[in-house]
């Protein structure tokens, strides 16, 4: 498919999820970045972000839980251009039920292009990346081209 660009904004729409061995991990991270964090709109599936908004203060908007359909929420606001970041402290260690709909996230994630964090490491480089507050742009698939070269 055909390329597009999508402005994203200087005050990022974040989404966070942690699967529950690594929610801990989650609220470390996000404590330590509280400050960077809290000039972005943050969401959440539910327990995460029910987690770290009485943890941290910050105001988080939370999904329904990740296995009752949360993962699912964020990926349709991703399709949707509303999320412009996921940090996703997935398990790579145990199974979780909702393992279709972890995969249907990440890979949602991918077709719209936006950056992605699946652990610590990766999630430092992106807060300290100076695009966290400044208008940028990324390259999406050109839907309205494809229709309309196909009708
Ligand atoms: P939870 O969901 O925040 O409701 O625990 C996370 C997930 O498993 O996707």
């Amino acid at each position: 498919m055909e390329k597009t660009t999508r402005t994203m904004p200087a005050h990022k729409h974040i989404a966070l999820v942690a699967h529950d061995n690594c929610k801990p991990e989650l609220l470390r991270w996000v404590a330590e970045n509280k400050e960077s964090l809290q000039g972005h709109f943050l969401y959440a599936t539910g327990t995460t972000g029910s987690m770290l908004s009485k943890e941290t203060g910050l105001a988080i908007k939370s999904m329904i839980s990740g296995p009752m359909g949360g993962d699912q929420q964020l990926g349709a606001l991703i399709s949707e251009g509303k999320i412009d970041m996921l940090i996703f402290f997935w398990d790579p260690l145990n199974a979780v039920p909702h393992d279709p709909d972890v995969k249907a996230l990440l890979r949602i994630a991918s077709v719209w292009n936006i950056p992605t964090a699946t652990n610590r490491a990766t999630a430092n480089f992106l807060i300290a990346s100076p695009l966290l507050g400044q208008e940028t742009d990324i390259e999406i698939p050109d839907y309205e081209a494809y229709l309309a070269k196909r009708t």
